[in-house]
Protein backbone atom coordinates (compact mmCIF):
# COMPACT_ATOMS: atom_id res chain seq x y z
CA UNK A 1 0.00 0.00 0.00
CA UNK A 2 1.44 3.61 -0.50
CA UNK A 3 2.02 5.84 2.29
CA UNK A 4 1.66 9.28 2.63
CA UNK A 5 3.53 10.99 5.70
CA UNK A 6 1.55 14.25 6.42
CA UNK A 7 2.23 16.66 9.25
CA UNK A 8 0.70 15.42 12.81
CA UNK A 9 1.02 18.79 14.60
CA UNK A 10 2.17 22.44 14.23
CA UNK A 11 0.97 24.67 11.42
CA UNK A 12 0.49 22.37 8.28
CA UNK A 13 -1.36 19.89 10.21
CA UNK A 14 -4.76 21.23 9.21
CA UNK A 15 -4.34 23.03 6.24
CA UNK A 16 -2.78 19.39 4.95
CA UNK A 17 -5.84 17.24 6.11
CA UNK A 18 -8.42 19.91 4.98
CA UNK A 19 -6.03 19.39 1.77
CA UNK A 20 -6.32 15.68 1.52
CA UNK A 21 -10.04 15.50 2.75
CA UNK A 22 -10.70 18.22 -0.94
CA UNK A 23 -8.86 15.97 -2.88
CA UNK A 24 -11.50 13.60 -2.03
CA UNK A 25 -9.98 11.32 0.32
CA UNK A 26 -12.03 9.85 3.26
CA UNK A 27 -10.22 9.09 6.37
CA UNK A 28 -10.71 9.55 9.93
CA UNK A 29 -8.01 10.98 12.32
CA UNK A 30 -7.56 9.95 15.97
CA UNK A 31 -5.60 11.48 18.35
CA UNK A 32 -3.43 8.77 19.19
CA UNK A 33 -2.78 6.98 15.84
CA UNK A 34 -0.16 6.87 13.92
CA UNK A 35 -1.32 5.68 10.74
CA UNK A 36 -4.75 5.37 9.26
CA UNK A 37 -6.00 3.39 6.29
CA UNK A 38 -8.05 5.84 3.53
CA UNK A 39 -10.90 4.01 2.83
CA UNK A 40 -11.73 4.73 -0.79
CA UNK A 41 -8.33 4.88 -2.43
CA UNK A 42 -5.32 2.45 -1.25
CA UNK A 43 -3.77 4.90 0.41
CA UNK A 44 -2.21 5.03 3.84
CA UNK A 45 -1.36 8.68 5.66
CA UNK A 46 1.20 8.44 8.36
CA UNK A 47 1.22 11.25 11.05
CA UNK A 48 4.36 12.00 11.99
CA UNK A 49 6.43 15.25 13.00
CA UNK A 50 6.53 17.75 9.55
CA UNK A 51 10.67 18.09 10.77
CA UNK A 52 10.87 14.31 10.13
CA UNK A 53 9.22 14.19 6.97
CA UNK A 54 12.00 14.75 5.05
CA UNK A 55 14.08 12.27 6.80
CA UNK A 56 11.03 9.46 6.43
CA UNK A 57 10.72 10.11 2.97
CA UNK A 58 14.34 10.12 1.77
CA UNK A 59 14.84 6.59 3.26
CA UNK A 60 11.89 5.51 1.95
CA UNK A 61 9.73 5.00 5.18
CA UNK A 62 7.13 6.83 3.22
CA UNK A 63 6.48 6.84 -0.71
CA UNK A 64 5.25 10.38 -0.27
CA UNK A 65 5.27 13.31 2.27
CA UNK A 66 3.89 16.42 2.88
CA UNK A 67 6.06 19.42 4.20
CA UNK A 68 7.64 22.76 4.20
CA UNK A 69 10.32 23.83 1.69
CA UNK A 70 12.49 25.06 4.48
CA UNK A 71 12.21 22.04 6.59
CA UNK A 72 13.58 19.90 3.77
CA UNK A 73 16.18 22.60 2.44
CA UNK A 74 17.35 22.00 6.16
CA UNK A 75 17.52 18.53 5.94
CA UNK A 76 19.49 18.72 2.51
CA UNK A 77 18.54 15.90 1.07
CA UNK A 78 17.03 17.62 -2.49
CA UNK A 79 14.32 15.67 -3.04
CA UNK A 80 12.67 17.25 -5.59
CA UNK A 81 9.15 19.39 -5.15
CA UNK A 82 5.86 17.82 -6.86
CA UNK A 83 3.53 20.04 -6.02
CA UNK A 84 3.56 23.24 -4.45
CA UNK A 85 0.55 23.31 -2.33
CA UNK A 86 -0.04 26.87 -2.08
CA UNK A 87 -0.38 27.29 2.55
CA UNK A 88 2.22 27.40 5.10
CA UNK A 89 4.09 30.35 3.04
CA UNK A 90 6.51 32.12 4.83
CA UNK A 91 9.97 33.19 4.58
CA UNK A 92 13.56 32.47 6.22
CA UNK A 93 14.84 35.75 7.29
CA UNK A 94 17.90 37.11 8.99
CA UNK A 95 16.96 40.13 11.21
CA UNK A 96 18.85 42.50 13.69
CA UNK A 97 17.81 44.50 16.73
CA UNK A 98 15.94 47.42 15.58
CA UNK A 99 19.20 50.25 16.79
CA UNK A 100 21.66 47.78 14.85
CA UNK A 101 23.70 49.53 12.35
CA UNK A 102 23.25 46.04 9.97
CA UNK A 103 20.93 47.56 6.87
CA UNK A 104 21.51 44.72 4.65
CA UNK A 105 22.81 40.65 4.04
CA UNK A 106 26.03 41.52 3.18
CA UNK A 107 26.69 44.01 6.72
CA UNK A 108 26.40 40.25 8.73
CA UNK A 109 30.09 39.62 7.90
CA UNK A 110 31.56 39.42 11.04
CA UNK A 111 28.56 39.15 12.55
CA UNK A 112 27.15 36.37 15.21
CA UNK A 113 24.02 34.52 13.68
CA UNK A 114 21.34 32.34 15.75
CA UNK A 115 19.12 30.15 14.32
CA UNK A 116 17.48 26.84 14.55
CA UNK A 117 17.67 26.31 10.41
CA UNK A 118 22.00 26.55 10.91
CA UNK A 119 22.67 24.40 7.93
CA UNK A 120 20.12 26.53 5.26
CA UNK A 121 22.16 29.80 6.91
CA UNK A 122 25.46 28.79 6.53
CA UNK A 123 24.80 27.18 2.88
CA UNK A 124 23.39 30.80 2.00
CA UNK A 125 26.41 32.77 3.21
CA UNK A 126 28.81 30.61 1.77
CA UNK A 127 27.32 30.86 -1.25
CA UNK A 128 26.76 34.44 -1.05
CA UNK A 129 30.18 35.49 0.02
CA UNK A 130 29.30 36.42 3.36
CA UNK A 131 31.65 35.64 6.48
CA UNK A 132 29.34 35.53 9.29
CA UNK A 133 29.30 33.26 12.54
CA UNK A 134 26.38 30.95 13.00
CA UNK A 135 24.95 29.89 15.97
CA UNK A 136 22.59 26.90 16.24
CA UNK A 137 19.64 27.00 18.49
CA UNK A 138 16.62 24.74 18.68
CA UNK A 139 14.09 27.63 19.73
CA UNK A 140 13.75 31.37 21.26
CA UNK A 141 15.66 32.07 18.63
CA UNK A 142 14.70 35.79 18.58
CA UNK A 143 15.49 35.85 21.84
CA UNK A 144 19.59 35.24 21.35
CA UNK A 145 20.36 39.15 20.69
CA UNK A 146 18.55 40.28 24.09
CA UNK A 147 21.04 38.31 25.76
CA UNK A 148 24.03 38.67 23.91
CA UNK A 149 24.35 35.30 22.47
CA UNK A 150 24.21 37.17 19.08
CA UNK A 151 24.23 40.15 16.60
CA UNK A 152 21.29 38.89 14.30
CA UNK A 153 19.47 36.49 13.81
CA UNK A 154 17.41 33.74 11.27
CA UNK A 155 14.40 32.39 11.17
CA UNK A 156 10.63 31.96 10.05
CA UNK A 157 8.50 34.94 9.22
CA UNK A 158 5.49 35.23 7.97
CA UNK A 159 3.90 38.45 9.09
CA UNK A 160 7.03 39.90 10.86
CA UNK A 161 4.91 40.69 13.97
CA UNK A 162 7.02 38.46 16.18
CA UNK A 163 9.93 40.23 14.78
CA UNK A 164 8.52 43.71 15.70
CA UNK A 165 7.23 42.41 19.50
CA UNK A 166 10.86 41.30 19.93
CA UNK A 167 12.25 44.88 18.92
CA UNK A 168 13.83 43.15 15.62
CA UNK A 169 14.02 44.44 12.12
CA UNK A 170 13.81 42.21 8.82
CA UNK A 171 17.14 42.75 6.72
CA UNK A 172 17.05 40.46 3.73
CA UNK A 173 15.30 37.13 2.82
CA UNK A 174 17.74 33.73 2.82
CA UNK A 175 14.96 31.44 1.15
CA UNK A 176 11.01 31.34 0.33
CA UNK A 177 9.08 28.67 1.74
CA UNK A 178 5.12 26.44 1.49
CA UNK A 179 4.31 23.02 1.99
CA UNK A 180 5.39 21.08 -0.76
CA UNK A 181 4.42 17.31 -1.78
CA UNK A 182 7.96 14.88 -2.16
CA UNK A 183 8.45 11.82 -3.19
CA UNK A 184 11.21 9.20 -2.07
CA UNK A 185 13.85 8.70 -4.27
CA UNK A 186 12.64 6.82 -7.17
CA UNK A 187 9.12 6.90 -6.80
CA UNK A 188 7.95 10.38 -8.22
CA UNK A 189 7.60 8.72 -11.55
CA UNK A 190 5.65 5.82 -9.83
CA UNK A 191 1.91 5.56 -11.05
CA UNK A 192 0.33 5.31 -7.50
CA UNK A 193 1.96 8.92 -6.40
CA UNK A 194 2.33 10.68 -9.87
CA UNK A 195 -2.01 10.22 -9.01
CA UNK A 196 -1.57 11.58 -5.36
CA UNK A 197 0.52 14.41 -7.48
CA UNK A 198 -2.18 14.76 -9.49
CA UNK A 199 -5.03 14.92 -7.37
CA UNK A 200 -3.65 17.36 -5.08
CA UNK A 201 -2.23 19.44 -7.60
CA UNK A 202 -6.53 20.02 -8.92
CA UNK A 203 -7.23 21.22 -5.48
CA UNK A 204 -4.41 23.52 -4.95
CA UNK A 205 -4.82 25.11 -8.78
CA UNK A 206 -8.74 25.09 -8.12
CA UNK A 207 -8.42 27.11 -5.22
CA UNK A 208 -7.02 30.20 -6.76
CA UNK A 209 -9.48 30.07 -9.18
CA UNK A 210 -13.45 30.96 -10.55
CA UNK A 211 -15.80 29.81 -12.77
CA UNK A 212 -17.91 32.43 -14.03
CA UNK A 213 -20.87 32.12 -15.99
CA UNK A 214 -23.14 35.35 -18.04
CA UNK A 215 -25.49 35.66 -20.46
CA UNK A 216 -24.96 38.76 -22.91
CA UNK A 217 -26.17 39.64 -26.58
CA UNK A 218 -24.71 38.29 -28.89
CA UNK A 219 -22.80 40.83 -30.61
CA UNK A 220 -21.05 41.68 -27.63
CA UNK A 221 -19.43 37.88 -27.31
CA UNK A 222 -15.95 38.91 -28.58
CA UNK A 223 -15.65 41.85 -26.28
CA UNK A 224 -16.51 39.79 -23.34
CA UNK A 225 -14.34 36.69 -24.67
CA UNK A 226 -11.11 39.12 -24.95
CA UNK A 227 -11.39 39.93 -21.30
CA UNK A 228 -11.91 36.12 -19.99
CA UNK A 229 -9.76 33.68 -22.34
CA UNK A 230 -10.65 30.77 -19.77
CA UNK A 231 -8.18 27.87 -19.89
CA UNK A 232 -8.27 27.78 -23.73
CA UNK A 233 -11.36 29.96 -24.88
CA UNK A 234 -14.80 29.91 -23.33
CA UNK A 235 -17.54 28.05 -23.88
CA UNK A 236 -20.28 29.80 -26.27
CA UNK A 237 -23.94 28.74 -26.29
CA UNK A 238 -27.21 30.38 -27.53
CA UNK A 239 -30.42 31.10 -25.14
CA UNK A 240 -33.22 30.27 -26.02
CA UNK A 241 -34.28 33.76 -26.19
CA UNK A 242 -33.00 34.94 -30.27
CA UNK A 243 -29.95 37.17 -30.33
CA UNK A 244 -28.60 35.85 -26.61
CA UNK A 245 -25.62 33.73 -25.66
CA UNK A 246 -24.32 32.48 -22.26
CA UNK A 247 -20.43 32.40 -21.96
CA UNK A 248 -18.57 30.49 -19.28
CA UNK A 249 -14.60 30.67 -18.24
CA UNK A 250 -12.99 29.68 -15.44
CA UNK A 251 -10.89 33.07 -14.13
CA UNK A 252 -8.57 34.09 -11.40
CA UNK A 253 -10.30 34.71 -8.17
CA UNK A 254 -7.95 37.49 -7.63
CA UNK A 255 -9.13 39.35 -10.79
CA UNK A 256 -12.75 39.36 -9.90
CA UNK A 257 -12.80 42.45 -8.11
CA UNK A 258 -11.32 44.29 -11.35
CA UNK A 259 -13.09 41.67 -13.63
CA UNK A 260 -16.78 42.30 -12.52
CA UNK A 261 -17.30 45.84 -13.59
CA UNK A 262 -15.60 45.83 -16.99
CA UNK A 263 -17.55 42.59 -17.96
CA UNK A 264 -21.04 44.50 -16.93
CA UNK A 265 -19.45 47.36 -19.39
CA UNK A 266 -19.11 45.19 -22.04
CA UNK A 267 -22.92 43.78 -22.23
CA UNK A 268 -22.74 41.62 -19.64
CA UNK A 269 -25.92 40.32 -17.62
CA UNK A 270 -27.02 37.93 -14.93
CA UNK A 271 -23.03 37.32 -14.16
CA UNK A 272 -22.71 34.50 -11.49
CA UNK A 273 -19.48 33.00 -9.94
CA UNK A 274 -19.24 29.39 -8.65
CA UNK A 275 -16.25 28.01 -6.96
CA UNK A 276 -14.02 24.95 -8.69
CA UNK A 277 -13.56 22.19 -6.52
CA UNK A 278 -10.64 20.46 -8.66
CA UNK A 279 -8.82 21.67 -12.27
CA UNK A 280 -6.86 19.45 -14.10
CA UNK A 281 -5.79 21.22 -17.33
P1 LIG B 1 5.32 23.88 13.29
O1 LIG B 1 6.58 24.34 13.93
O2 LIG B 1 5.09 22.41 13.39
O3 LIG B 1 4.13 24.73 13.60
O4 LIG B 1 5.47 24.04 11.70
C1 LIG B 1 6.48 24.79 11.22
C2 LIG B 1 6.40 24.81 9.73
O5 LIG B 1 5.32 25.63 9.32
C3 LIG B 1 7.66 25.49 9.24
O6 LIG B 1 8.70 24.59 9.04
C4 LIG B 1 7.19 26.17 7.99
O7 LIG B 1 7.29 25.26 6.91
C5 LIG B 1 5.72 26.48 8.27
N1 LIG B 1 5.47 27.90 8.65
C6 LIG B 1 4.65 28.72 7.99
N2 LIG B 1 4.65 29.94 8.53
C7 LIG B 1 5.47 29.92 9.59
C8 LIG B 1 5.87 30.88 10.56
N3 LIG B 1 5.46 32.14 10.55
N4 LIG B 1 6.72 30.48 11.52
C9 LIG B 1 7.13 29.21 11.56
N5 LIG B 1 6.79 28.28 10.66
C10 LIG B 1 5.98 28.61 9.67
Amino acid sequence: MTSLAVPNKGRLKEPSLRLLRDAGLDFEVTDRALAVSVRNVDLELMFVRADDIPELVCDGAADAGITGVDLLEEHGNGLPHLVELGYGRCRLAAAVPTVSDVRTLADLAGARVATAHPRTTEAFFRRAGIDAQVIALRGSVEVAPKIGVADAIVDLVSTGSTLRVNGLREVGTILQSQAVLVAAPGAADRVDVHRIATALRAVVDARTKRYLLLNAPAEATERIAALIPGLEAPTVVPLAEEGWVAIHSVVDAAELWALLPRLEEAGGKGILVSPIERLVP
